[in-house]
């Protein structure tokens, strides 16, 4: 026995395997790739369960592909990115203004950051959108989980 040396040991080397795991994980040859499986799943989901004609499941806005044909079980909250592709509803779509747009952009640009590693990434960051590192870089305000400016005070009636 090696007198509770080896547990400091395995822990060290067990820090250095999860640090070299996670240099790789994180490196451009393993994002980039995982980024683009990520848009392919998204994009298909998009195509499978959205209602309509196939050829209008799915359409470019700006940097992102969209996909607002599906039906409100098939993604989260108002809307999720997943890889470029922003799936939501119809209903959704009709009420989602370009700050949301730009929103899900900046989600966009994390998955091409952080690849699959995005998902255990985001879910460790927690559900509570107002404490999500992602969510707060994309702009909680601009993706709805803040209350906007307030609204003008209506005018007095003249007396
Ligand atoms: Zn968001």
């Amino acid at each position: 026995m090696n007198a509770g040396r080896g547990p400091v040991r395995r822990s060290r080397l067990g820090r250095a395997a999860l640090r070299v795991a996670l240099t790789a994980a994180l490196h451009p040859a393993c994002t980039i790739p995982g980024y683009w499986l990520a848009t392919g799943a998204g994009a298909a989901w998009g195509i499978l369960a959205g209602h309509g004609p196939v050829c209008e499941r799915l359409r470019r806005r700006g940097e992102l592909l969209v996909a607002d044909t599906l039906p409100p079980w098939a993604f989260g909250r108002g809307g999720t990115t997943v890889g470029g592709v922003f799936l939501t509803s119809p209903a959704q779509a009709a009420r989602i203004g370009e700050a949301v747009y730009a929103h899900e952009a900046v989600h966009r640009r994390q998955w091409r950051r952080f690849g699959l590693g995005m998902i255990p990434l985001y879910l460790a960051a927690g559900r509570d959108p107002l404490h999500n590192r992602f969510e707060i870089e994309a702009g909680l305000e601009a993706g709805g989980y803040l209350p906007g400016p307030p609204a003008p005070a209506p005018e007095r009636p003249a007396t």
